[in-house]
């Protein structure tokens, strides 16, 4: 492969942009690829080499790169009247209407540009609505960048920033607890319940390898925040409108959460973020209420564009449908592969989502065969072996992932998140040819 234009361009951004880069996970080694254009499930580089994309921009290009005409003709003509105005506009309503009508924990939103945005302005809701300070995470979750969770520490203790600059009491109001591990979050609720302003859980760890939820851990979450007056967070930025179609993650698993938060897919590919839940909680949002949040570019018309357009095309179509067949087609083909060529990995996902996940304690003599990806079904043989929290995700294999798994994979013509953490995704672009040349790559390469 030609790489010539892309490690002249690394080069420059060396000396422009910390680490060549504006996301610390673009930074892969020796360098990473510069993009010229998507097309469809495909990328190209700037050196023409294209790739079968299962980055697909972190999670937002639920159709792919390229958007049907009517996406993106609607787009066009929000740009042609003018990007945004500072004053409400009528999308802003349609948008919220679709979520408070597909998603059944929401009665209200608010618009804001991240998901960085979305949690941090979740988080101060949540306080401000309880008058309690402290919050619940889980080890391995992740909740953007922001103070309140980038936060390490020993299960149900005092927890420690995990980035400098943060100071130590904003940690310290961190609990964190280890995922599906419901004895943990009952005991830390035994011992200050009534000091916790909310738990906040992605339902699907989605930034720690795609790990599911054990059969009765999201009600147990439900049934502690509700005995304690806490309220109950999904974050569903990853999994919104991803997982479990119009529903969300929360509908796939019949869990309803007091607030939501929403970023990547609502935004069609835009920056975008979001904020749900009823009434009697948004309404303590400035201005009907004093939790103050604003922005400038709050419920950006582009944004919500592209996002409306986006999710009422998948709406009318069978995009979730041919998404999770062809996620149970990838999930099966890399399981048996896995049986055959690397028993020690396991692979994890629901729907669009997936992962080959490099396991603990290296190889086992696993008999039978995990059928479609850990689901996290109690039936299946490998269940017991099946990662259910961080600490089943092997630290030990990141150099194996990056220096060795992701390159090789790239030699393949196949674009993979690059570590081991994050998750991958499928597109509406996607094909059955992708999914059979990207289980030979993984053949190859396993
Ligand atoms: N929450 C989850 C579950 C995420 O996956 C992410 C980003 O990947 C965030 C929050 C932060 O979103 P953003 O990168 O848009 O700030």
């Amino acid at each position: 492969m030609h790489d010539e234009r892309s490690r002249e361009l690394y080069d420059r951004a060396l000396s422009v942009l910390p680490g060549g880069v504006n996301s610390p996970v673009r930074a892969v080694r020796p360098y990473p690829f510069f993009v010229e254009r998507g097309d469809g499930a495909h990328v190209v580089d700037a050196d023409g080499n294209k790739y079968i994309d299962y980055v697909m921009g972190y999670g937002p290009l639920l159709l792919g790169h390229g958007l049907p005409q009517e996406v993106e003709s609607r787009i066009q003509s929000q740009l042609s009247d003018g990007p945004m105005y500072g004053a409400p506009t009528e999308v802003e309503v349609e948008l919220a209407e679709f979520i408070a009508r597909h998603v059944q924990s929401v009665e209200m939103v608010r618009f804001v540009n991240s998901g960085t945005e979305a949690t941090t302005s979740a988080v101060r809701l949540a306080r401000g609505y309880t008058g309690r300070d402290k919050i619940v995470v889980m080890q391995g979750g992740y909740h953007g960048a922001q103070e309140s969770t980038l936060v390490e520490g020993k299960t149900g203790g005092t927890g420690s920033p995990s980035s400098s600059g943060i100071p130590d009491a904003f940690a310290e109001e961190t609990i964190t607890v280890p995922f599906n591990d419901e004895r943990a979050v009952r005991e830390v609720f035994e011992e200050r319940g009534d000091e916790i302003a909310a738990v906040l859980a992605e339902p699907i760890l989605g930034n720690c390898a795609s790990v599911g939820p054990v059969e009765g851990y999201l009600d147990t979450l439900r049934e502690v925040t509700d005995d304690h007056g806490a309220l109950l967070v999904f974050d569903e930025v990853m999994t919104g409108f991803r997982v479990g179609g119009l529903q969300c993650a929360q509908g796939k698993f019949g869990v309803t959460p007091d607030l939501t938060t929403f970023a990547k897919v609502i935004g069609g590919g835009f920056p975008v973020g979001a904020i749900g839940g009823p009434a009697e909680i948004m309404e303590s949002f400035t201005p009907t209420g004093d939790v103050f949040q604003a922005g400038t570019y709050s419920g950006h018309p582009l944004s919500l564009t592209a996002g409306l357009e986006m999710l009422r095309y998948a709406a009318e179509n069978d995009v979730y449908d041919h998404l999770a067949d062809l996620g149970d087609q990838l999930r099966s083909g890399l399981a048996d592969i896995l049986e055959d060529e690397a028993p020690e990995y396991t692979v994890t996902g629901y729907d669009s989502m997936f992962k080959v996940v490099f396991t603990r304690d290296g190889p086992r003599d696993l008999s039978g065969q995990c059928e479609a990806g850990c689901r996290q079904d109690p039936d299946c043989p490998r269940f017991d072996y099946c990662p259910k929290s961080k600490a089943d995700v092997s630290a030990a294999e990141t150099e194996r992932w990056e220096r060795l798994f992701w390159p090789a994979m790239k030699e393949q013509g196949v674009f993979l998140t690059a570590n081991q953490y994050e998750s991958q995704f499928l597109s509406y672009a996607h094909t059955d040819e992708d999914v059979e040349k990207t289980l030979e790559a993984y053949k190859e390469v396993l």
